[in-house]
């Protein structure tokens, strides 16, 4: 917004009479906690100063209204430079400037901030996106996205919208296939810039000469010149987050990578705070962090461009390596076994669910928003094939069978209510397409899915309420191995090395495979039966029948993950709980012993 603008709201729409109710409503608006700011003061001083100085606050901001005056010692800040946690330490280009403002600034902008908005809102360009209620940041990106694929000979128009600048913030994206025009455009920020005494970037303010797609032949490069500089030519350059290149494919490429090489910055640095399975966090206190610090960098952006299926891959690929990471079990683990267990979805589903909610926030602008009326405009013009992000929705639409975007456009259900439906659509979808895949593994043939819920963790991480969640871990993190075969015993290894035999090393009578060390190796016996005793115990309480009396593969079962035949009996959690220790503690001491033993043996 421009400063005859802000000059002109401030004039119509400033208060000049504030009452006490929106000075003490003002004072709980601000957040608690903070650092003091230039004068020493913090929030908490005013909001615990009594009466008497509200009434005397009160007097002051009134005074300061009606004179239309600030005083220049408050409008003074405490700037502190804080690193990008990039680039080098020692050079200022990667500190940021974060002011801490004087409280009794902070509370006078909350009191103006009420009017001012309803000025501001009507003279604010429908392009500029970012500090505004109801649109993301995002949305300005769509609008790029659809003029990056439109390719029309008539400038950047989508259908009769004239699309030049998108701005979100300060960050402004300047669009032309006219280089004439394109120099105009610029000139006209640069000396936009020079009246309002701010310095574009000279690093961040760069060209890129976007490739049409129908067009083979690559153009000569254009020149274009900021305050008498030719502006440096780029092949990509960050633009909301999103790494625009000279092709949608490079964008989407680039961007991948980009958020790849973030989020495992992001993973790395959890490690040392125990997020790396053995020895560590118990798994569902990882996963936690894993959602709230890897996963909302991993898909940035992403339900703008939305990858293509080689993307994708490469997401998944780096997602299930943390995933398997967390739950200690190694790299071949069956894929259906780590999305079951953690709860979380594969990237696909994350991408869907974003980007069907952007959509929702786009549907329920008002008609004159500029990505409404492109949105109405390409879903009638484009056809199936066409590249525009909103055939796209279109198709994910239809893949989780909700409405029609026309009919969401015209009538658009709130954003709760959207949100909730596209959750349980995407869920019901997701879990029956992990179920199935988890069918066609037969090591995964333990692994309960029937009460399986994207969003929660698995019974078997749950930790329950045991006072010592890190020697919890280490258990669970073998019997994770054992219930998804990847546990090696003697069978697995003749498997993969032809001079090893798949008899047990322990007793050197049979072969040892899942259902010998569980159950019948009789070197482990003395330890089995105590365990196996306690878990029939707590079943002989509500069935009928012992442990030893039902078959072998239903004795696994129980052992393996007990929910799946006996939520049937119970609904109880903390007997489920109960055998789920046991099992847990069971299959650790057999594993401690089998390896004291083979360590005996050896010697
Ligand atoms: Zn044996």
């Amino acid at each position: 917004m421009d400063y005859v603008s802000i000059k002109r709201i401030s004039e119509h729409y400033a208060t000049r009479y504030v009452d006490l109710d929106t000075i003490e409503k003002a004072i709980k608006s601000i957040n608690k906690g903070k650092a003091e700011d230039v004068f020493g003061i913090s929030i908490e001083n005013v909001l615990y100063a009594g009466q008497q100085f509200k009434l005397f606050l009160h007097k002051l901001i009134n005074r300061m209204f009606q004179d239309r005056v600030l005083p220049d010692i408050i409008k003074t800040g405490l700037l502190s430079p804080v690193f990008k946690n990039k680039g080098d330490k020692n050079d200022a280009k990667y500190y940021r400037g974060i002011t801490v403002l004087p409280i009794l600034l902070k509370i006078i902008e909350f009191i103006l901030r009420i009017d001012l908005r309803s000025g501001s809102l009507k003279l604010q360009s429908i392009l500029q996106k970012g500090f505004t209620a109801n649109t993301s940041p995002l949305n300005a990106a769509i609008i790029l996205e659809e003029v990056t694929f439109e390719n029309t000979t008539s400038g950047c128009e989508i259908g009769e919208t004239l699309i030049n600048a998108v701005a979100c913030a300060d960050d402004v994206a300047i669009v032309s296939e006219n280089p004439h025009e394109l120099q105009y455009l610029v000139n006209i920020a640069a000396q936009y810039s020079e009246d309002h005494h701010y310095l574009l970037q000279p690093q961040k303010s760069v060209v890129i000469q976007v490739q049409p797609s129908n067009r083979k032949k690559s153009e000569d490069p254009v020149r274009i010149y900021i305050n008498n500089n030719a502006m440096p030519i780029s092949d990509k350059s960050p633009h909301l987050g999103i790494l625009r290149s000279t092709t949608s494919q490079k964008t989407q490429d680039a961007t991948v990578e980009q958020n790849i090489t973030k989020s495992r910055r992001a993973a790395y640095s959890l490690m040392s705070a125990g997020m790396h399975g053995e020895n560590g966090l118990d798994p569902s206190t990882a996963i936690q962090l894993f959602k709230t610090f890897v996963q909302p960098i991993l898909t940035y952006g992403l339900e703008v461009i939305l990858p293509t299926s080689k993307n994708l891959l490469k997401l998944e690929t780096f997602q299930k390596k943390i995933l398997k990471q967390i739950l200690s079990v190694p790299i071949s683990a069956p894929d259906p076994s780590v999305y079951i267990m953690s709860g979380i979805l594969p990237i696909e589903a994350q991408i869907d669910q974003k980007s069907l909610n952007l959509f929702n926030n786009i549907c329920n602008q008002n008609e004159n928003h500029l990505e409404k009326k492109i949105a109405r405009r390409q879903l009638i013009a484009k056809n199936q094939e066409s590249n525009s992000w909103f055939i796209a929705i279109k198709r994910v639409l239809f893949k989780y069978d909700l409405q029609s975007p026309i009919v969401l456009l015209n009538d658009p259900p709130t954003k709760y209510s959207w949100k909730k439906s596209v959750r349980l659509a995407i869920d019901h979808y997701w879990k029956n397409a992990l179920i199935q895949k988890s069918c066609t593994y037969k090591s995964l043939k333990y692994l309960g899915t029937s009460n399986i819920s994207p969003g929660k963790c698995h019974t078997l991480l749950s930790i329950g309420n045991t006072s010592d969640p890190t020697r919890e871990a280490v258990r669970i993190s073998v019997k994770l191995k054992v219930i998804t075969d990847t546990y090696i015993l003697q069978s697995h290894r003749s498997r993969y090395n032809l001079n090893e035999t798949p008899t047990c090393k322990l007793c050197d009578t049979d072969i040892e495979d899942r259902s010998h060390f569980l159950l019948t190796c009789k070197i482990l016996q003395c330890i089995r039966e105590r365990y196996l005793n306690q878990i029939d115990e707590i079943i002989s309480d509500f069935l009928n029948f012992r442990m030893r009396d039902i078959p072998t593969d239903d004795q696994l079962q129980i052992i393996l993950d007990c929910t799946v035949l006996l939520s049937r009996y119970t609904n109880d959690n903390t007997v489920l709980q109960r055998i789920e220790d046991l099992s847990r503690q069971l299959i650790y001491a057999l594993h401690v012993a089998r390896y004291r033993t083979l360590d005996i043996k050896k010697r």
